[in-house]
């Protein structure tokens, strides 16, 4: 597989395709519009439209890919959500034609929760409560063969695209192929070059990046990690895999998500972290567990085999693994 083919090219047109979509919506929500799963996640029609869209031009490509997802239309099929699925189809029609509400259904359960030897994991949108509160969120998809990430691509559409002009432009797509780098283009597909992770060598220097809500790892022992390793940048908080991409062009040194001690029975899931992981891995960084395991993606949608995640450039993360043993 080479950056022409025809995985990495559906791929790469789908991300940039649900992108477009999720920003459109994004612009037209108002927060009553938001509505809560039974977990309690927050799920947008965004969400539904972004699944629809990527799974459908995969099928199309590539009819027996297996596609595991986050979503699924049960909850938008029930009468009282007619309202919500005939808006998703709406959007997704400005893209593709759409003949039924049924059809839509059908686009977003291509997706399914059981893997194969070969197969695609979907995040439509990772982050979505940092995509509620209008800051970063990601498209995550990747190609996962043998419990191996060949392909990753994370498409940030509020995310600066020049390290040096924050308040730029904004919108970019991470993408990583196994053994042939990373990149970085912006959402129109141009633009497309090279990204490394820093060559931050002293623990001194470094900057964090976490997440912006603090249930979803132990902000506390990460501050006290801090402190055991000197660092005194202030953490950047983040929502998303985004945080992978920041950390793969160079623009922070280390990603923290800490389980909350041991009676955390919180497993991570596959599509959080498989495109995120094989980018910061082909700029160069290193991604293991808190413990120093390799991520594990061949036991189903959940990282049974892992507790949390460590990121960093790799020269550091020997150094934080010790630290994080004190
Ligand atoms: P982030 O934006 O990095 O906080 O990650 C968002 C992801 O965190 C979501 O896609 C969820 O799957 C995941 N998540 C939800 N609850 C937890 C939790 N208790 N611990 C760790 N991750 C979680
Ligand atoms: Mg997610």
């Amino acid at each position: 597989m080479d950056q022409n083919s025809p995985e990495v090219m559906t791929a790469i047109q789908a991300a940039i395709k649900a992108s477009v979509l999720c920003e459109k919506i994004r612009m037209d929500l108002s927060a009553g519009e938001s509505r809560l799963k039974s977990d309690g996640s927050p799920v947008t029609i965004a969400d539904y439209g972004a699944q629809a869209i990527i799974c459908k031009l995969i099928r199309e490509m590539f009819p027996n890919a297996t596609i595991v997802a986050e979503e699924d239309s049960r909850e938008l099929r029930r009468p009282d959500r007619s309202r919500i699925l005939g808006q998703v189809a709406g959007y997704v029609n400005a893209f593709m034609p759409v003949s039924s509400l049924e059809e839509v259904c059908s686009w977003i359960d291509f997706g399914s929760n059981s893997t194969t030897d070969r197969f695609w994991a979907l995040d439509p949108i990772d982050g979505t409560k940092g995509f509620l509160r209008g800051d970063q969120y990601a498209i995550a998809l990747a190609l996962i063969e043998k419990g191996v990430v060949k392909l990753g691509i994370l498409a940030c559409p509020h995310l600066y695209a020049d390290v040096h002009r924050p308040l730029g432009e904004k919108g970019c797509l991470f993408f990583a192929l196994k053994g042939k780098g990373s990149f970085q283009m912006d959402l129109g597909g141009t633009n497309k070059r090279p990204i490394f992770v820093s060559k931050v060598a002293s623990p001194s220097e470094a900057v964090i990046t976490e997440s912006v809500e603090s249930d979803h790892a132990d902000h506390l022992a990460h501050r006290r990690l801090a402190q055991r390793l000197n660092i005194s940048k202030p953490s950047l908080r983040m929502d998303s895999q985004a945080k992978y991409g920041i950390l793969a062009r160079g623009e922070v040194t280390l990603y923290l998500r800490v389980p909350f001690s041991a009676e955390s029975e919180y497993k991570e899931n596959i599509w959080d972290h498989a495109a995120g992981s094989i980018i910061a891995e082909e700029a160069g960084g290193r991604v293991t567990d808190v413990i120093g395991r390799p991520l594990d993606f061949s036991s189903g949608i959940k990282m049974e085999k892992n507790d949390g995640i460590l990121v960093s450039n790799g020269i550091l993360h020997e150094a934080v693994l010790k630290a994080l043993e004190m």
